[in-house]
């Protein structure tokens, strides 16, 4: 039944004359997402984007747009010529398959071709008469319909829909650059990982690895949270740090209650020296205020005090609930609740310092040759690249 999904842009509109760059990225994204699903076809039209079907189922074609940032919102659409008989048979069409119990609905109607005979408050009320008179269970309620039909006449032809279907909003990935996520296996980063993208933010991971004290399985878990990951932004690489050396020196040589903090400054500084290295300007951690105990601002201010990078925190202000909505709708919930440890639960200290002063936390260091660990971690690191649809990454 329907020929086009009609997918509309948001801030993107805004931006003046970056506007055209934009427009290029949202498209090439919105390609990269709809790959593969039959002969369907991408173009610009009128402020807004036409996604040409050619036969390809529109729900799966929405599926995957949903989760393109940049995208507000779309619709499957019906196109007739612009012959008001036409119009008629085609709207009753749709209502009909899609009214299937008593509901309210109103018509809404636009006008492109100034020449179509009628202006656009004559055409809604001599569409809406006739899908009245021909539609079982409607009923009119103009400010509070709970379906709104909409008939667009646009330059040559005739657009009719009534479904719309919100997108993420936000920016096109790739529009504002690149950060590094520091990727756990919890909850909480691979959904700030999704935030930076809606931002438009390009994302590669990081992730602190202590094999032998984690499994193959907790890297694996790290390894597929990447790959769904891939599927929003297209290509995630993630670097995988061997973190083993690290935590045992700072277990041998720094006060077990300031254990946790040494070593998230480890993370940070190993974050900082491979984003320099590539040109990243930005870290992404999935922090959020007062969640855990660890997640005080004294702590993110001995942190934070290592690196001068921006470190992004965009859950700082999010509830765990919400947090958890986000996840269970990315699809990376599933995988992140899965029961294997992580680093910082292997050597979680019996009472770690929540609020850790800066002087006492640089003098928990003070017999760690921190630039050597750094180095040797850094050597060590792999890199893998994850590419949406494909099964596994590959090494780089
Ligand atoms: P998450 O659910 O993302 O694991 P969390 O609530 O468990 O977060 P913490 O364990 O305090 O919180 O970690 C805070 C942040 O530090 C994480 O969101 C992540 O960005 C980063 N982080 C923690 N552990 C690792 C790790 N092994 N590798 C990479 N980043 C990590
Ligand atoms: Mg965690």
């Amino acid at each position: 039944m329907y020929a086009i999904v009609l997918a509309r842009m948001g801030e993107i509109s805004l931006k003046g004359k970056n506007r055209a760059d934009f427009e290029k990225r949202l498209l090439e994204n919105m390609h990269r997402a709809v790959k593969g699903i039959g002969k369907v076809k991408i173009s610009r039209s009128e402020g807004r984007i036409l996604v040409h079907l050619n036969g390809a189922d529109y729900q799966e074609v929405i599926e995957k747009l949903r989760w393109v940032p940049g995208l507000v919102s779309m619709s499957p659409v019906i196109t007739t010529s612009q012959n008001l008989e036409e119009i008629k048979q085609a709207a009753v069409q749709l209502l009909q398959q899609v009214v299937l119990k008593p509901t309210t609905f109103k018509v809404e109607s636009r006008r492109a071709n100034k020449s179509f005979p009628l202006t656009s408050p004559e055409l809604s009320k001599e569409l809406g008469a006739h899908i009245l008179r021909s539609v079982p269970n409607l009923s009119v309620d103009v400010h509070h319909p709970e379906l709104t039909f909409t008939c667009e006449v646009r330059a040559t032809d005739a657009y009719l829909y009534v479904e719309v279907i919100p997108g993420p909003g936000g920016l096109p990935v790739g529009s504002s650059g690149k950060a590094l996520l520091l990727l756990s296996g919890g909850i909480d980063s691979p959904v700030a990982g999704w935030m930076a993208m809606k931002r438009g933010v390009e994302i590669e991971a990081i992730h602190f690895h202590s094999f032998p004290f984690t499994s193959e399985r907790s890297r694996k878990k790290v390894e597929e949270l990447a790959q769904i990951l891939a599927r929003y932004g297209g290509r995630v690489r993630l670097h995988i740090v061997y973190f083993t050396e690290i935590q045992r020196a700072i277990r041998q040589h720094c006060p077990d209650e300031l254990s946790i903090t040494v070593m998230r400054r480890f993370m940070l500084r190993i974050a900082s020296r491979i984003a320099a290295e590539r040109k990243i300007l930005a870290l992404v951690t999935g922090e959020s205020l007062g969640q855990v105990a660890s997640q005080t601002l004294e702590s993110m201010f001995a942190i934070n005090h290592v690196t001068n990078m921006p470190v992004l925190r965009p859950l700082v202000a999010m509830d765990k609930v919400d947090i958890i909505k986000i996840a269970k709708d990315l699809g990376t919930y599933e995988t992140s609740i899965l029961p294997y440890e992580d680093c910082c639960t292997i050597f979680t200290p019996k009472a770690p310092r929540t609020r850790p002063r800066l002087e006492e936390t640089t003098r928990a260091e003070k017999n760690l040759d921190i630039e050597q660990l750094v180095q040797e971690a850094i050597e060590k690191t792999e890199l893998i690249s994850y590419y949406k649809d494909q099964e596994n990454g590959e090494s780089e």
